[in-house]
C-alpha cells in the first residue's frame, strides 16, 4: 500500500461532509498527499427509480431506518475501489479497510484510539448513519465497528465521523507544522494543556502573568505544569492518575 492513508466517508450530506474535509488542516493533508478522500453520496445507492433509501421500522415505533441494500452496495463500493492488485499483489489487490459506523451506542473514542489509529496503514470507511440509524443486519458479524463521539444522540454519523478523522489526521506526521505539539496536549500528555496568552499583554483589565513576560523557561514550565494540574483537579479529577 502506498504511505498516503485513505479515508471514505458514506453519507446522505456529502456537501457538509466535502466543506470540512476541504477546509484547514485536513485540506493542507490532502494537498500535502498525506491522505485522500473519498465521499460516497448514499443516495446514488439507493433502491429503484427514487433512490430510496429509508424505511419505516418493522414492529412499529416512530422515525425511518436505512434499509439495508443501499448500505450493503456502498460499502461494496468503497471495498471494491480499495482494491489495488498492484500494492497488494497476494490477496487479488483486496485491502482490508476498518469500517467504522459511528453510533452512540459504540464504544467511546478517546485520543488514545486517536494515536492507534494514525499508527496504522489500512484505509478507514465511515458509514454515517442517519434517521433512527440503520438496518441491524449490516451490522451482524463483526466486520463494522460501532464507535461513539461521547454519550449523547446526535442527527447523523457525520459530525463524528468528521470528528475522528480530524483527531487521526492532525497526528499523522507531516500535517502540523509543529510535530511535537500534539505531544503534550491534552489527553496526550499528563495533564491538560497548560493556559495560552497572546497579545495585547492587558485586556479587559486583566494582566499576562508575569512569569510568562520573565524569559525565564524554567519558571514558565513550572507555572505551566501547575496550571494544568490545577484545572485537571477542578475540572476532570477522575483523570489524574
Ligand atoms: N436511534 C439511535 C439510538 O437511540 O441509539 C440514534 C440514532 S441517531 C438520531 C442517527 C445517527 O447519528 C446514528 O445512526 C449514528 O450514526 C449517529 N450518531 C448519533 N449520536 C452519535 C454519537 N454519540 N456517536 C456517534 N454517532 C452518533
Amino acid at each position: 500500500m502506498d504511505s498516503c492513508r485513505t479515508f471514505i466517508v458514506i453519507t446522505l450530506f456529502p456537501e457538509p461532509v466535502l466543506g470540512m474535509l476541504n477546509s484547514s488542516i485536513l485540506r493542507k493533508a490532502q494537498e500535502k498527499g498525506i491522505v485522500r478522500f473519498t465521499v460516497l453520496n448514499l443516495r446514488d445507492f439507493g433502491n429503484g427509480r427514487y433512490r430510496s433509501t429509508d424505511d419505516y421500522p418493522y414492529g412499529g415505533g416512530g422515525g425511518m431506518i436505512l434499509r439495508p441494500e443501499p448500505v450493503f452496495r456502498a460499502l461494496q463500493f468503497a471495498r471494491e475501489s480499495l482494491c489495488d492488485p498492484v500494492e497488494n499483489p497476494l490477496q487479488g489487490g483486496m485491502v482490508q479497510p476498518r469500517i467504522v459506523y459511528p453510533s452512540p451506542q459504540g464504544r467511546v473514542f478517546h485520543q488514545k484510539d486517536a494515536w492507534d489509529w494514525s499508527l496504522e496503514s489500512r484505509p478507514i470507511v465511515f458509514l454515517a448513519g442517519h434517521y433512527e440509524g440503520i438496518d441491524e443486519r449490516i451490522l451482524l458479524g463483526n466486520t463494522i465497528e460501532e464507535w461513539s463521539v461521547g454519550d449523547y444522540v446526535l442527527t447523523g454519523g457525520e459530525l463524528p465521523a468528521l470528528s475522528m478523522i480530524d483527531s487521526v489526521v492532525r497526528l499523522l506526521p507531516g500535517v502540523l507544522s509543529d510535530p511535537h505539539a500534539v505531544r503534550n496536549e491534552t489527553f496526550s500528555g499528563d495533564f491538560f494543556d497548560y493556559p495560552q496568552y497572546t497579545r495585547p499583554p492587558v485586556f479587559e483589565g486583566m494582566e499576562v502573568p508575569d512569569v510568562l513576560l520573565s524569559g525565564d523557561h524554567a519558571r514558565i514550565g513550572q507555572f505551566r505544569r501547575e496550571k494544568a494540574r490545577e484545572k485537571m483537579l477542578r475540572v476532570r479529577p477522575e483523570l489524574l492518575k
